[in-house]
């Protein structure tokens, strides 16, 4: 079968690979029917977060058709139209019981307290094959597979798999009451479903971001926008919420925010000189958090914004992926607002029951974020538009069989 196939930072391939198998009795294989590019896969390729093995498919988003089930799959059935949801969990530790999926002690091979287990990541997420891919090998099918209604397209159901419950996840940690602020850093898909999530929930966005595509579909969306490299960012919040600041922050950027001044995660990397890339992996950690340390700077402008822009007693709720290496946060300025930090991987299954409910309903419409649809034979062509951040290229569907 076909898949998108990691060999070296900067080069993925479409190659031929082996097709899944069932390989315990609590498995399932799903033929895909939609898979897409998130920005995580970009964090993979460029080398931001090490550990990707030669070989490994990509993705962490599916859509697809159950094909095959173990002995042990008690709920799905062969036939069953499903969505995977990215991060993994056994369905029946005591995390996954909880609703903490993300923190599954089953999940992971690599133990307990090694972190959130996901599809087409490094190893130490578990190494599972991706889903940019005809198709995957799902484990604790019972507890991995979400069936889904017909009147729910793959348009919808793939941005289903990791964006929008990752959004509704910030927007749930952020305690959004009725008539709150509520500023959205970062208006990519996953910004856009916190945005989206936010405004159902009863709040008032503000939005921050400098790219002039994404804040345009984040002001159709209903929120007031704020473009960072025109304006002061805690000026602007503070003269939109009557100088109180905002009482609800979602940061829906992460990492991205550290390399605004060039590095492994500029955009474009995808695609450029091999040296040039060898040069960037030199010591990363040291060249990435040291210098930063070492010039005095701080290494996440949204983090220091977020503390900067929150109100007094407000709740911030990081969705942003930070990797585990990093140690910077403006601590001292949020214990004294009496701040209430949130955060986290996304614990994706817990929320299926009511998004499914608010897409039927329509008051969610996860498609209209949408802008690409290819075929999964032209991925590398859009994993590299998508790269450079080129205009128009918010969120990618890959279609595996077209
Ligand atoms: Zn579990």
């Amino acid at each position: 079968m076909k898949a998108v196939v990691f060999h070296a930072i900067g080069d993925i391939r479409v190659d031929d690979v082996p097709e899944p198998a069932i390989e315990d009795g609590k498995d399932a294989v799903v033929r895909l029917t939609a898979s897409a590019i998130c920005g995580t896969d970009l964090h993979f390729i460029r080398g931001t977060f090490s550990g990707m093995k030669k070989g490994q498919i990509l993705g962490h988003e599916g859509v697809g058709i159950v094909e095959a089930v173990g002995s042990e799959v008690r709920h799905i059935k062969v036939g069953q139209r499903v969505i995977i949801p990215s991060t993994v969990g056994c369905g029946t530790c005591q995390f996954c019981a909880k609703g903490y999926f993300a923190q599954c002690d089953n999940a992971n091979p690599m133990g307990k307290r090694a972190g959130t287990s996901f599809f087409g990541g490094p190893e130490a997420a578990g190494g599972l094959k991706g889903l940019q891919a005809e198709k995957a090998r799902v484990p604790w099918a019972d507890a991995n597979l979400v069936p889904i209604p017909d009147a729910i397209s793959d348009d919808q159901a793939i941005l289903m798999s990791d964006i929008l419950p990752t959004g509704w996840f910030g927007a749930d940690l952020a305690e959004i009451e009725q008539g709150d602020h509520v500023l959205v850093f970062g208006c990519g898909p996953v910004g856009q479903m916190a945005i989206a999530s936010a405004l159902l929930m009863g709040g008032r966005v503000i939005a921050v971001d400098r790219l002039p595509d994404r804040l345009a579909m984040a002001e159709r969306q209903g929120a007031q926008i704020i473009n960072m490299d025109e304006v002061d960012v805690p000026d602007a919040v503070l003269k939109l919420t009557d100088g109180d600041g905002a009482r609800r922050v979602i940061d829906a950027v992460g990492v991205d925010a550290q390399h605004a001044h060039g590095g492994p995660d500029e955009p474009g990397m995808l695609g450029k000189a091999k040296e040039k890339l060898e040069q960037y992996l030199i010591e990363p950690a040291a060249r990435k958090f040291g210098t930063h340390f070492i010039a005095g700077d701080n290494p996440s402008q949204v983090l220091d914004w977020a503390v900067e822009c929150v109100a007094k007693a407000g709740t911030i709720a990081i969705i942003g992926v930070y990797p585990p290496t990093d140690r910077s946060f403006p601590i001292g300025m949020a214990m004294n607002k009496n701040v209430t930090l949130r955060m986290g991987n996304a614990n994706h299954r817990r929320y299926y029951d009511v998004l499914i409910e608010h897409v039927l309903a329509g008051r969610l419409d996860p498609q209209k974020i949408l802008t690409q649809t290819e075929p999964m034979t032209d991925a590398i062509d859009a994993y590299k538009a998508f790269d450079e951040r080129q205009p128009g290229w918010i969120k990618v569907e890959l279609q595996p069989a077209a």
